[in-house]
């Protein structure tokens, strides 16, 4: 069997470093907001080449908590690509603030530059990017349009730990980024965690404040904060896993060139361009016979997942938000996306298997074996 992913199997490498923190971490009798926090806050803004990086909850507070910090307008419009994870969204709406879906690039499956600008009126205040499956957005574009329209740019980084175009890391182009290390993401904890950097010192001081009850001075509150600050144990694993980042993501890299090379020319695979660095959180594969494909590679004992099978606009949660509207390319992403497995617990063998398994798909030779 090859797993679409084994956590186990992943964090086995740190399993000894995991035990040595947590024994000090417990033994220091410090749970919340201490050292370890600091550290980690120093460290992968220092990873990100960014000013600060404020440490909280998971992904979606993240989100979430930069947008907060800029008070925008209740009703404000926030342009975010039609074919995002839902938490983007999300974090629009528990803002009070509008989602506006600009559709992707089929190529890179991320937010199209051109769309952006058809979605801009008067009342828009926001870009927020997505660089979905671990591939930088077309940033030298979309900086430029946000620039000449007066507009935040906001980066969803919760797939791209380390991701670069050019010389410049994911979470280093916006105004705010937001990561997720939920546990299945290139950087994991074992829990919930996530976190915001930006390069704007008072912004970073606002969320700092906003994730501990709008409180620096404990007791005395100056804001309407929510709770949702990083659990020094958490912290603490993260720096363990950031300094072995660049080798899972290399890893990650090595297979999805596999795939590449080997796979056949009726699976659409995801585009390489030169200055982006893809870190690859999912390699994704299109075929218009996907649901075909997940069953016939299951029957081979090679594990898939479809990030994801139902677009924003068709989940029941945002019924009647997106009246009247028609994202097509969104639709057909969905319809047709399939994750491959290209895990740091994966080996190359694993992957040459993969490679010749979905090559004899259609082909009536697809019996296990
Ligand atoms: C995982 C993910 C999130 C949410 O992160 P959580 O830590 O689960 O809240 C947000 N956006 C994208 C694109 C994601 O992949």
């Amino acid at each position: 069997m090859i797993d679409y992913e084994n956590l186990r199997k992943v964090n086995e490498p740190f399993f000894a470093g995991f035990k040595q923190v947590f024994s000090q971490t417990l033994e220091s009798g410090w749970y919340i907001l201490g050292k370890n926090v600091e550290r980690f806050e120093q460290e992968f803004a220092d990873y990100c080449g960014v000013g600060h990086c404020v440490g909280v909850a998971s992904g979606l507070d993240a989100l979430v908590l930069s947008l907060k910090v800029y008070e925008f307008p209740a009703g404000s419009e926030v342009i975010v690509p039609s074919n995002t994870y839902i938490a983007t969204i999300l974090a629009i709406l528990q803002c009070g603030l509008k989602p506006v879906l600009a559709e992707p690039d089929l190529r890179t499956c991320n937010i199209d530059p051109e769309r952006i600008e058809e979605q801009i009126t008067g009342r828009t205040v926001a870009i927020m990017v997505v660089h979905l499956y671990g591939k930088i957005c077309a940033m030298d574009r979309i900086m430029e349009i946000g620039q000449r329209h007066g507009l935040r740019v906001f980066e969803d980084c919760a797939q791209a730990h380390g991701a670069r175009l050019r010389e410049t890391k994911a979470g280093a182009f916006g105004d705010c980024a937001a990561f997720s290390f939920y546990p299945t993401k290139n950087l994991g904890a074992l829990g919930d965690a996530g976190a915001v950097t930006t390069n704007d010192r008072a912004v970073a001081a606002k969320i700092r404040m906003l994730r501990n009850y709008g409180s620096i001075r404990k007791y005395y509150n100056e804001m309407v904060g929510m709770n949702s600050r990083l659990d020094e144990i958490q912290a603490a694993f993260l720096s363990l896993k950031l300094a072995g980042l660049d080798r899972i993501n290399g890893h990650k890299r090595k297979l999805a060139g596999l795939y590449q090379q080997g796979l056949r020319a009726d699976f659409v695979k995801p585009l390489i361009e030169d200055d982006f660095f893809d870190v690859y959180h999912i390699y994704n594969i299109r075929h218009p016979r996907r649901d075909e494909l997940k069953a016939y590679l299951a029957e081979n004992s090679i594990g898939t997942e479809i990030h994801y099978p139902v677009a924003p606009h068709r989940q029941k949660a945002l019924h009647g938000m997106f009246e009247g509207k028609d994202y097509p390319l969104a639709d057909q992403i969905h319809a047709t996306t399939l994750s491959l497995p290209v895990s740091a617990c994966h080996s190359e063998e694993d992957i040459v298997r993969v490679i010749e398994v979905m090559n004899r798909f259609g082909k009536g030779e697809g019996g296990a074996g």
